[in-house]
């Protein structure tokens, strides 16, 4: 009887040592960091910050902070995230990179499929090709002949090999037969800074990036990278890539929240049901949508279903990437 006794007793304080671990996190004092790969300022940072806002208030007021680990086209602060504590205290929040960055790296330090756990898509964003104020080009179809009558002249700024921007002028290069020089930053928002400076030609940069500069009028705007044109006010007059001519010309940017491989299960579902929540946040939703951001809906913020999607991604841009016949070490 006894045993009986001791028994119960020991399968319900591991009950309660599983429940508590779940109610416990976020711990009262404890701050959770998210790794933004790139610069401060830019458009992932701005997705992160947003996010970060309304993530707060889903998990009793924890502190969030980001920490812009950038650089190497985001594999640095990747592989940061990837060897962090798999606690539920570092987080990551990268886009379309975590796809493009295992083909266009030879030797990656972690692998994106198995050394983390995948808390669910958090938006799909446009991009929009941009120019500096000075560029004699004022529609796509002048971009277009003076790039062809400067072969090897243009410079491309780009948030380093594997970024989104890069991605866009890869494939803008290839569409357009155009040889550019790729410059690279460590993210998009010294990129830009240095467009508005007249330092750079050109940049192919997600519309939470871009949309404040082109409403400015800070750079010159002559297309977007979806298929069809936008709604946002700043952006609605600018066409398609498609519709200029670049025929199946599309890319739009997702972002995603990680954790490190091993983070607890209980751990990933609370984040993954303040992840849900902060999507349906009326202050979230209108400030992304405010900058083109479209916020994924319940069924794509889902674990599982995000693994699926970054597999199905890696194999899309892979053979993009392949075609291109670019790498980097
Ligand atoms: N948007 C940039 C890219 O090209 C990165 C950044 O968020 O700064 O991937």
């Amino acid at each position: 009887m006894q045993a009986i006794f001791k028994i119960a007793a020991i399968a319900l304080a591991a009950t309660a040592a599983v429940g508590s671990h779940a109610e416990s996190y976020p711990a009262p004092g404890k701050t959770i960091t998210i790794i933004v790969p790139f610069t401060a300022g830019g458009p992932t940072d701005k997705v992160a910050r947003d996010l970060a806002e309304s993530m707060r208030k889903q998990l009793n007021n924890a502190t969030i902070v980001i920490d812009n680990a950038d650089g190497a086209g985001s594999t640095i602060g990747t592989a940061k995230a990837a060897r962090a504590h798999a606690d539920g205290y570092t987080l990551l929040l990268s886009h379309i990179g975590m796809a493009t960055t295992p083909t266009l790296y030879r030797k990656l330090r972690y692998n994106v499929l198995s050394d983390f756990e995948y808390a669910g898509i958090i938006n799909d964003v446009p991009m929009t090709l941009i120019g500096r104020p000075t560029l004699p080009a004022k529609s796509f179809a002048e971009v277009k002949d003076w790039a062809s009558k400067n072969q090897g002249k243009v410079n491309l700024a780009n948030a380093g090999v594997g970024s989104a921007s890069h991605l866009c002028g890869l494939m803008l290069q290839s569409a357009l037969q155009a040889d550019m020089t790729p410059v690279p930053y460590k993210g998009a928002a010294p990129a830009i800074a240095d467009l508005m400076g007249n330092q750079v030609d050109l940049l192919c940069d997600q519309t939470t990036n871009t949309t404040s500069q082109i409403a400015a009028k800070k750079v010159q705007a002559y297309a977007v990278t979806t298929p069809k044109r936008l709604a946002t006010p700043a952006l609605k007059e600018l066409p398609t890539l498609q519709e200029s001519g670049l025929k199946d010309f599309q890319v739009t940017i997702w972002h995603g929240l990680y954790a490190p491989k091993g983070t607890p299960a209980d751990v990933m579902k609370t984040l993954n049901t303040a992840l849900k929540a902060s999507l349906k946040d009326p202050e979230f939703i209108q400030r992304q949508e405010a900058l083109g951001a479209v916020i994924a809906t319940d069924s794509r913020v889902d674990p599982a279903g995000h693994k699926k999607f970054v597999e199905s991604e890696i194999a899309k841009w892979g053979k993009v990437i392949k075609a291109a016949g670019i790498y980097a070490d």
